[in-house]
């Protein structure tokens, strides 16, 4: 059979756009499909009262990479907003990440040797010297009350599954700092694209072939003759055919309300971290793009275990899934002319700049 395409690229999510958007750039041939009726994966945002809605939770652009951020650039302007959630736990708010001014909130403590000691004794009496999940890595970083009020509860639900059987390296994600700086992130650019995540999108994919509501998984013999080259970024387990067993995904669903107020709660990101309140967050989104609208959309966030009704967000990376993905990958490895890339094929917590660079150096 005739091959069309240089590359069919399976998920139009920011691996695939980039990567098709850099094939192009070297003259390959490509058609991008998704099995969604939208282009973009999880950054597609949905216009509602004139305001950009997350439709797949709050997506926050940073990198450290000079390359990265340049590139974003080149398609869309990015503005200043820096994330800086805050925490309700039982009416009682908290600046996050953990800094000085949780610490103050917290424990009263002024100057950062005070919160160290804190922190310090409370380490000590848990005894844990070398941190083996989640729950031991957070006390020994920030003691346990802060694991008891910030930790311990918004883990839990959004992951499903105890701070004991999860692995460390997530909440090493979270930066500690003991200064008055509530920036989520360490990273030097920080922002979100000015109108939106679709012009990053719609750049990207400028001039190259997408096809919408088309699944791979529902036609795969004819779209695996189509191209010389298959990028897939779709759940790798799927593609093949769950074989050794399923991996485990976390999955989130939004209720989403458009409220007749200027101004809901002051902020973009508002966790709720009690174990009574069956969500994890609520996103105001006006504030992303420092809105001005007359009225408000917020999205309440509820977590669960992903079943093949809804569409998979996080890989559960503790011991099982990472020896069952270990099995695909090797499977992935002997494949020819297959790229796989992205959270969902790499079974990977990537954040979006990571999945930029990873595209942009494999293409
Ligand atoms: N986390 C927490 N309390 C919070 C926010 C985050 O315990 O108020 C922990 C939680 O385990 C979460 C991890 O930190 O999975 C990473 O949070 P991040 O905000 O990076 O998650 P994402 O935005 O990717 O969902």
């Amino acid at each position: 059979m005739q091959k069309t395409y240089d590359y069919l690229i399976v998920g139009s999510g920011l691996f695939g756009a980039v990567f098709a958007h850099k094939a192009r750039q070297k003259g390959k041939k490509c058609l991008v499909i998704d099995r969604r009726k939208h282009l973009g994966g999880n950054i597609y945002c949905e216009k509602i009262a004139d305001i950009n809605v997350h439709k797949y939770g709050a997506h926050i652009f940073h990198t450290s990479n000079r390359q990265v951020w340049e590139f974003v650039n080149k398609f869309v302007e990015f503005n200043r907003y820096t994330n800086s959630p805050v925490a309700n736990y039982k009416g009682k708010l908290y600046n996050l990440p953990f800094n000085m001014n949780t610490f103050y909130a917290l424990w009263g403590v002024c100057t950062p040797a005070e919160a160290q000691a804190k922190i310090e004794q409370q380490r000590k009496e848990a005894g844990i010297i070398n941190p083996q999940n989640l729950e031991e890595q957070a006390i020994s970083l920030v003691g346990k009350d802060i694991f008891e009020i910030l930790i311990k509860n918004y883990t839990e639900k959004q992951w499903g599954r105890k701070c004991k059987d999860l692995p460390a390296f997530i909440i090493k994600r979270l930066p500690v700092r003991f200064t008055f700086n509530n920036n989520y992130f360490n990273d030097l650019y920080q922002g979100i694209p000015i109108g939106g995540y679709n012009i990053l999108i719609d750049k990207l994919l400028e001039n190259i072939e997408t096809k919408t509501n088309a699944d791979f998984f529902a036609n795969r013999n004819y779209f695996e003759n189509i191209a010389k080259e298959i990028v897939f970024t779709g759940k790798i387990d799927e593609f093949f055919d769950y074989q050794f067993g399923k991996l485990e995904y976390r999955t989130v669903h939004f209720e989403t309300e458009t409220l007749d107020c200027e101004n809901f709660q002051g902020n973009a990101v508002v966790n709720y971290t009690d174990s009574a309140t069956p969500f994890t967050r609520i996103i105001e989104h006006k504030h992303f793009e420092f809105g001005v609208q007359p009225k408000t959309v917020i999205s309440r966030e509820y977590s669960s275990e992903y079943t093949e009704a809804s569409e998979p967000f996080y890989p559960v990376n503790d011991e099982r899934n990472n020896l069952l993905y270990a099995k695909y990958q090797q499977l992935a490895q002997n494949e020819k002319n297959i790229i796989f890339g992205g959270r969902l094929a790499e079974y990977k917590y990537y954040d979006m700049d990571k999945i930029i660079e990873q595209a942009l150096k494999i293409c």
